[in-house]
């Protein structure tokens, strides 16, 4: 018999997570790392990844049981791949072989070495595209202007990351275009990010229209099981010259990589928020660096944590500050709440100023947008016999009032029940919805707007398949004048009409105690402002209007002024007076339970265990705004420390105790470690 030897592979499984999901085998042969294979794990098979060679060549020990497979008709994943997985799961915490497997398409996993080979050959016989620079070059394109091509030629030169920062309608695509082809004419692939799957189609469309010879995938999870796993196969095939995708994108296997871009890149939707939470845009920004190709950053209010990058010279800042035509941005009108007559005579839908500014628009066949960030009809249902409220009784949170299907939902665990027709305490059959969502703004407006089309665009009205394309297409085609909705609305989206947008009630998030919330607003406020005379002829007249009742708060003085610079300014200088981020690092502890006691008594030994390591601040453990969902009570602590590498090294150091710990805590759910934290 010949010698096996002793492979190093990567398997997903938290039960071993304490060696990180690498376990040990023995081989018949050696295989290079990256290749996929299946292994036996007590009684079954997994799908596993050859991590390394454990040591050279040392021989198998008897004890080690044989790989079950080999796929040998995949390419191996290659160093640099292995290598992004390495990083993310130390940065984050995770075990390699978790991670490594989670981010490959499900049915990679499943997959037999027979069928994979016939898909592969399948695959392979696709004519490649970028074997000639002609094929990149396309027909028709605008003449890029002086600051799109001053922005371009930086880039090509550009030795680190490079934020471009742009207006929105500022040409940003139109620069991630040119950069594509240039990385196409090289024989390169490139990855583009977007935050979210709603604005994947339309990119792509730009994509698909600019380079209509070479191959684009898309990857995100709105793919069938089938399409992602034939998407990923032709990205690491490099059959695919184009791949343009939400978050997990970041993991794409791409042999030939050249470029990346992450468009709308303080978007959050880009921090993964379970599982493995890694930042999709740090992550683009440590691989691109490692492979020395070049990355780009796009926002009109990229994050603070960006910014400051850029400050310190760590990124390189390209700006394009006007509009393309020459639209201007629209004059942003702040309505004092304060100074309306408070007449209590009915419900204010709108301030009577605003209302007439939408009506004038509708009389001129001009679209509106109100963005309220509430869904449903009403917060809640309230009974006023009893004081009976709508909660919900798995969660610490109210049920929703839908009036469109006569339900109570839960916004947190999903439970859906019909609306009791009398108060379940003491029979009064007059409940009363309190407060307002976008189902009831738009009930009020069509109220006071008689034949004006109003439309409503949230998560709701959206969740048809293809519903969302149907109502975008009705707003384009003209067929609505007012349009009412959630953030939704805010995002990408290109309305050529709409020349008025409003932030009907967004003052909330000014005394959040999360501290991102304010820069939240900022950005969707602004984004939301961009949606407004998008068609330079009628940008004169665009507005954007904002009801408040702190109309002096500088961040709304900042909106008025379009001034992104004043903003970050400002806001960095609190972030630093505070020692929040970028002036520090973050991570949080969170622990579920079935009752807040095992949560805070988990946590609570946690936090003794982190007083060995030092450097750090271990904050006393909180509840989150929402504690309880689905019956399940959610603690979380803070961790922090002014230097990155110490909070990685303490993290590192500490973490594995806690896997002893939690068998000390009987009823203790999970627990989890989020680095980088973004909500608070
Ligand atoms: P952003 O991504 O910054 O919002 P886009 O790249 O989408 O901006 O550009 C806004 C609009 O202007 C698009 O319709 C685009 O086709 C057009 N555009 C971009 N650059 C130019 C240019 N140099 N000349 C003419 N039109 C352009
Ligand atoms: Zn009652
Ligand atoms: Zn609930």
């Amino acid at each position: 018999m010949t010698e096996s030897v002793l492979l190093s592979v990567a398997v997903e499984t938290p039960r071993y997570s304490s060696v990180g999901g690498l376990l040990d085998y023995a081989s018949e042969q050696t295989l290079p790392p990256g290749t996929l294979v299946r292994v036996p794990l007590g009684r079954r098979d997994m799908p596993g990844i050859v991590w390394q060679r454990s040591a050279d060549a040392a021989p198998a020990t008897a004890e080690l049981r044989p790989l079950a497979a080999v796929l040998s008709s995949l390419p191996p994943l290659a160093d640099e791949w292995r290598e992004l997985i390495d990083f993310a799961a130390a940065y984050y915490q995770r075990g390699v072989g978790e991670l490594a497997l989670a981010v490959l398409p499900p049915d990679l996993r499943k997959i037999d070495d027979t069928p994979l080979a016939r898909r592969v050959a399948r695959l392979q016989q696709r004519p490649a595209a970028a074997d000639t620079a002609a094929l990149a070059t396309p027909s028709e394109r605008p003449e890029l202007n002086a600051e799109q091509a001053a922005a371009l030629a930086a880039i090509g030169a550009a030795d680190k990351p490079v934020l471009l920062h742009g207006v929105t309608g500022s040409g940003k695509t139109e620069v991630y275009l040119r950069a594509a082809e240039a990385a196409l004419q090289q024989g390169r692939q490139a990855l583009v990010l977007v935050p979210e799957i709603n604005l994947t189609p339309q990119l792509e469309a730009r994509f698909a229209e600019r380079f209509p010879r070479h191959l684009m995938v898309s990857l995100h999870s709105g793919l069938t099981p089938a399409q992602r796993l034939r998407h990923w196969l032709l990205a690491h095939l490099g059959r695919a010259d184009l791949v343009l995708g939400t978050r997990l994108a970041v993991f794409a296997s791409m042999p030939r990589l050249g470029l990346v871009v992450v468009d709308e890149e303080h978007d959050p939707s880009f921090k993964q928020q379970e599982g493995a939470r890694y930042s999709a845009r740090d992550l683009a920004v440590w691989r691109a660096h490692r492979l020395g190709v070049t990355v780009l950053l796009g926002s009109a209010t990229p994050s603070l944590e960006t910014w400051q990058r850029a400050l310190e010279g760590g990124y390189l800042r390209l700006a394009l500050e006007r509009r393309i035509g020459g639209g201007v941005m629209p004059t942003v009108k702040l309505v004092d709440m304060t100074r309306l007559p408070r007449d209590g005579a009915q419900e204010r839908v709108l301030a009577p100023p605003l209302l007439a500014a939408i009506s004038e628009r509708i009389a001129r066949g001009e679209q509106s947008l109100l963005l309220l960030n509430r869904r449903g009809y009403a917060p809640v249902l309230h009974c006023g016999a009893c004081g009976w409220k709508s909660g919900c009784p798995h969660c610490s949170a109210w049920r929703v009032f839908h009036k469109a299907d006569r339900t109570l939902r839960c916004h947190h665990c999903g439970l859906t029940e019909r609306v009791p027709r009398a108060c379940p305490d003491c029979g009064n059959l007059d409940l009363a919805p309190l407060g307002r969502g976008t189902e009831k703004l738009q009930e009020q407006l069509a109220a006071l707007l008689p034949g004006a089309r109003v439309a409503r665009l949230d998560a709701d009205s959206t969740r048809g398949e293809g519903a969302l394309q149907q109502q975008l297409g009705a707003v384009h085609a003209g067929e609505v004048d007012v349009l009412v909705g959630t953030q939704m609305l805010a995002k990408g989206h290109d309305f050529r009409r709409v020349t008025l947008v409003a932030a009907v009630n967004p003052d909330t998030a000014l005394f959040s105690s999360d501290f991102r919330a304010p820069e939240r607003l900022f950005a969707l406020l602004m984004q939301a402002a961009g949606r407004a005379g998008r068609d330079a002829a009628q940008a004169e007249r665009s507005e954007m209007w904002v009801q408040t009742w702190h109309p002096r708060h500088p961040l709304y003085a900042a909106l008025k002024a379009h001034d992104y610079e004043a903003y970050a300014t400002a806001q960095l200088g609190e972030r630093r007076a505070a020692g929040l981020p970028p002036f520090a690092s973050l991570a949080l502890l969170r622990a579920e339970a079935r009752t807040v006691e095992v949560a805070r008594a988990f946590l609570h030994d946690a936090s003794s265990l982190a007083a060995a390591h030092a450097g750090v601040t271990v904050y006393p453990p909180v509840p989150p705004p929402v504690a309880k969902v689905a019956d399940v009570e959610r603690m979380q602590m803070l961790v922090e420390s002014p230097s990155r590498r110490v909070l990685q090294r303490m993290l590192a150091a500490w973490l594995p105790g806690l896997h002893e710990l939690r068998a000390r805590h009987k009823g203790l759910l999970r627990w989890a470690v989020d680095v980088d934290p973004l909500a608070i």
